[in-house]
């Protein structure tokens, strides 16, 4: 094989790939102070004539490298973040070698063969309804987006309503009901598709972020009612048996957000999930825990034919079936992100995926116990692999929390619950292991006997 310049430039990139993953384990999970510094020289004006590409790889590595968050390592414990397996990461290498514009079999044939396989895959390994479409989008707002789409534009054909002809020019009014807890992107979602943020009607929920069914506000085949898997906080789910039965009583939609929290449903914490599979619609990301790269998350509607009136982008000049993947999602070119989900399946098995999310769960439950013990407030019941913590007030927490950062044993973020200031724990990376949450929890141990920090 004759080595070109541009075999060469990927030979670089591979290289400087594998010198950062080596390091990974050592490199703090936020980066320093020198790191920030060396990220000036990216403001450079576009230059006239172009740069060698070799030169430019080389900047990115040398000041880029050392300003990532080591997030695809094990002591980053922030968000849900997840790492990204080596299957799905060398899957997505390949992928980039192939470029493909995965809108349709006619444009990629392997893509749109390989994501089918992995809807069909994701279908059974969640065990949602089989006959469900599956749209493989950049993140779950994406998803949510086009799910809520699908949901609007079907209650309105069940009244006679032609969504795609008269748009919502006098159209009936859909209701949507969300949890007082509900996440922020879908919240964007709903703002974007012009429901009105003023004219949500809220739920409330339980003191751990559940809607509380006896306090379910009236629901009627003019609403779609928003359910969680995985309380962004607390890791908990809402009660999906009553609440669903409730919704479909009266003729509603429900669309369920299960970013991280639906792959529950994949481990022996199953049951937290029970009747999850009577929604209409879900959304789920491959890149927070099940491990794939960004972006890949998964829209799956009950209704397949819904989905893709939804998002049909058939033209004369492009015509394809309704299980393309273009008319699933909202890009027409794309990028075949089912294919690291595929990679990251095929690798993990059913076994492989249960064994990850029973992992995080069982170190969140070490966490949580070991915490408790030394003094800290855990405020969640911690049923996944979210771990809701606070030390005395709010200072003192936060303090803490800077202190145990200083130390790299870890990187986590804030947030505020039920008026109090309190700090996250997602334990969500495969490279995770249990010496490096035992490393988390001394440093909070630490931490919480100097008295300094009072
Ligand atoms: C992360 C998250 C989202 C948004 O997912 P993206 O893929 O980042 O768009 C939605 N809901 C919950 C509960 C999440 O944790």
């Amino acid at each position: 094989m004759a080595v070109t310049p541009e075999l060469e430039l990927i030979a670089d990139a591979d290289a400087r790939a594998s010198a950062y993953l080596a390091t990974l384990q050592q490199r703090p999970p936020f980066p320093d102070q020198t790191a920030h510094d060396g990220l000036t020289v990216f403001a450079e004006p576009l230059p006239e004539q172009g740069h060698d590409a070799t030169d430019t790889l080389r900047l990115l590595d040398v000041h880029g490298s050392p300003a990532t968050t080591a997030s695809n390592g094990p002591r980053y414990f922030g968000f849900v973040i997840g790492a990204a397996l080596p299957a799905a990461a060398a899957a997505e290498r390949l992928m980039l070698a192939w470029d493909q514009c995965a809108s349709s079999y006619d444009n990629s044939p392997v893509a749109a063969t390989v994501e089918k396989v992995a809807g069909a895959w994701l279908l059974d390994v969640l065990d949602l309804p089989r006959e469900s479409g599956v749209g493989f989008g950049t993140s779950a707002t994406a998803c949510t987006l086009t799910c809520l789409s699908a949901a609007r534009r079907s209650l309105l054909a069940r009244h006679g309503w032609d969504f795609d002809r008269d748009g919502l020019h006098g159209a009936p009014q859909i209701r949507v009901v969300v949890p007082d807890t509900v996440h922020i992107t879908v919240k964007k979602a709903l703002r974007l598709l012009g429901f009105g943020m003023a004219h949500l009607v809220v739920a409330p929920t339980d003191p751990q972020g559940r809607i509380d069914p006896a306090r379910l506000p009236a629901l009627d085949d003019r609403t779609i009612l928003c359910l969680q898997a995985g309380e962004v906080n607390t890791g908990e789910f809402d009660p999906f048996i009553p609440l669903i039965k409730a919704a479909h009583d009266a003729g509603a939609w429900v669309h369920v957000d299960g970013a991280f929290g639906l792959w529950a449903r994949a481990s022996s914490r199953r049951v937290l999930t029970d009747g999850v599979e009577q929604a209409d619609s879900w959304t789920t990301d491959g890149h927070k825990w099940l491990n794939t790269p960004y972006d890949g998350a998964v829209a799956i509607c009950r209704d397949a034919e819904a989905l893709a009136g939804a998002m049909n982008a058939d033209a004369a000049y492009s015509m394809a079936s309704k299980d393309a993947q273009k008319n699933l999602t909202l890009e027409f070119s794309r990028r075949a992100r089912g294919i690291p989900i595929w990679a990251a399946l095929r690798t993990l098995g059913r076994k492989g995926v249960a064994e990850l999310v029973d992992r995080h769960c069982d170190e969140a439950a070490w966490l949580a116990d070991r915490l408790r013990s030394t003094g800290f407030d855990v405020l969640n019941r911690v049923v996944l692999n979210q771990v809701l913590l606070r030390f005395e007030d709010d200072e003192v927490t936060m303090r803490l929390r800077q202190h145990v950062l200083a130390s790299e044993a870890g990187w986590f973020g804030t947030t505020i619950w039920q008026g109090r200031s309190a700090f996250r724990i997602s334990i969500s990376s495969w490279r995770t292991q249990h010496e490096d949450v035992v490393r988390l929890a001394n440093a909070f141990g630490q931490a919480a006997e100097d008295r300094s920090l009072r």
